[in-house]
């Protein structure tokens, strides 16, 4: 189809962005502070927006709303989330900026791995003020903006409640991630076997169940001893329940157009195989079914930098852990993926190219650098606050970051701050504390940072676009490195 004429009247329209609906052309224009929405002709097909002249062409100039974006997803069945977890490959992404798209099509065009676009805890969603629609609408009008129509994921991640998860289901999120770990009883650690004796007393039905004979599942030997069992049963009991009880009420009936993903990721150790066989078993004997699993792995899995701990143990279970998710049929899911370059290509391998990951933080990093990069200065003020605000962050995170590590400050050039984000102390000291440099404010309530931040990243979205392509790009290319040859 030929331009309409009406497009050359402007600068700055997002190329990939021209569609036509009705014979209407819609577009993203980029103006200074704000991308909006041209609709051509008086028409306004629904969104709202002011109507105007230009050269004799009329059009309808609309904010990127709420509103608008719902309109947008009428229209445009591409701009509008999909469930990815029954996809062979699909990776989440939460952009906690909102101006990862982007970068992040940019890889997603070229892999056949389904993006999830838009992935956001509440944890992360309270520290940036943002909100469920927020993210959302994101991710569709990033979708739009950069004409990527193979489509894309929205996660509401790590939800708790009943009434968050019916919410972000409602607003149209085509996954959620149920976190279990108000109901995983993780006093068991401080436990003797003696106590566990007297506590737990096992139905007969699991006794038969579990310890008449052992578990082959796919050449990997699965044996329960009484004591494996009586621990299982008292720590992951009442997550099984609580679960049967989320996906009768939200999943059963396919009344969401949408999947379901169990984490147990966020407890206090590690889940032996066994374990992760035993919550699998009892959901699907209770009709649950899952889309995905994370379990929580052995060694340690720290925002925003590499794997901690012993790779070959690691391989060893995920072997076994991938076996088992496949023996239910769902896709093993691996939480805090960001910059886990070590594992990727044996995660690629042992689940065969079957896997969902979720990386979150690591587009914030790189938005970071491009401070660091473009306006030392400005990276010097976000950093020094980042150290007064760590004691604070570090109450929601994990991680062992020593801040005696990270180089002062005064000791370096502004051509060295860059360097600061090759250090993994540094890294997790801004990893944590976005939410504090986010939200910071000045003594007459204006905002501190935040303004400048995305004015910065604004203007220099082109090489925020390239930085991100290459970093999530070599995510991607570690992990197909496993299962592509
Ligand atoms: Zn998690």
């Amino acid at each position: 189809m030929s331009k309409p004429l009406f497009i050359h009247q402007f600068q700055n329209i997002y190329p990939l962005s021209i569609h036509s609906i009705n014979n209407i052309t819609v577009c993203v224009l980029k103006s200074d502070r704000h991308d909006v929405l041209l609709i051509e002709g008086d028409n306004d097909l629904g969104f709202k927006g002011v109507l105007k002249q230009v050269s004799g062409f009329s059009y309808i100039e609309a904010p990127l709303s709420h509103a608008n974006a719902n309109t947008l997803r009428s229209h445009f069945p591409f701009t509008k989330p999909i469930p990815v977890l029954r996809k062979q490959r699909s990776f989440g992404l939460g952009d906690r900026l909102g101006i990862a798209g982007e970068g992040h099509l940019e890889v997603f065009r070229n892999v056949d791995a389904f993006p999830v676009l838009a992935q956001q805890s509440m944890r992360e969603l309270t520290l940036t003020e943002r909100t469920y629609e927020d993210v959302l609408d994101a991710a569709s009008f990033a979708a739009f903006k950069f004409g990527y129509h193979d489509g894309f994921g929205a996660d509401g991640d790590h939800l708790k409640k009943m009434e968050d998860i019916e919410r972000v289901l409602n607003i149209g999120y085509t996954m959620i991630t149920l976190d279990c770990s108000d109901y995983i009883k993780n006093d068991v650690m401080q436990m003797t076997d003696s106590e566990i004796e007297a506590k737990v007393k096992l139905p007969k039905e699991l006794i038969d169940r579990y310890l008449s004979n052992p578990f082959e599942i796919e050449g990997a030997t699965l044996r329960f001893s009484a004591m494996d069992l009586k621990r299982a049963y008292y720590v992951y009991s009442d997550a099984i329940s609580y679960t049967k009880k989320v996906y009768e009420t939200f999943f059963k009936n396919h009344q969401y157009n949408a999947n379901l993903e169990l984490s147990i990721d966020e407890t206090m150790t590690p889940t032996k195989p066994e374990e992760h066989f035993y919550v699998a078993n009892e959901l699907k004997l209770a009709g649950v079914v899952l889309d995905t699993l994370a379990p929580r792995f052995c060694g340690e899995f720290q925002k925003g930098v590499d794997y901690i701990g012993d790779i070959k143990q690691f391989e060893r279970e995920l072997k076994i852990h991938a076996a088992i998710a496949n023996h239910f049929d769902y896709k093993l899911s691996i939480h805090s993926g960001s910059d886990k370059f070590s594992i990727f290509t044996l995660i690629g391998k042992h689940t065969k190219g079957r896997f969902h990951i979720k990386t979150a933080g690591t587009n914030w990093l790189e938005a970071v650098r491009l401070v660091a990069i473009q306006n030392p200065a400005l990276y010097r003020e976000v950093h020094a606050y980042a150290l007064e605000s760590f004691a604070e962050a570090k109450k929601l995170y994990h991680v062992t970051t020593d801040l005696a590590k990270i180089p002062w400050l005064s000791t370096l050039r502004d051509e060295d701050l860059p360097k600061l984000f090759e250090q993994n102390d540094a890294r997790q000291l801004i990893h944590i504390t976005y939410g504090a440099i986010l939200t910071a404010k000045n003594s007459d309530g204006s905002l501190r940072f935040k303004t400048r931040l995305y004015d910065l990243w604004r203007h220099h979205s082109q090489s925020y676009k390239n930085m991100l392509q290459q970093h999530i790009g070599r995510h991607v290319d570690m992990l197909y490195k496993g299962f592509k040859s």
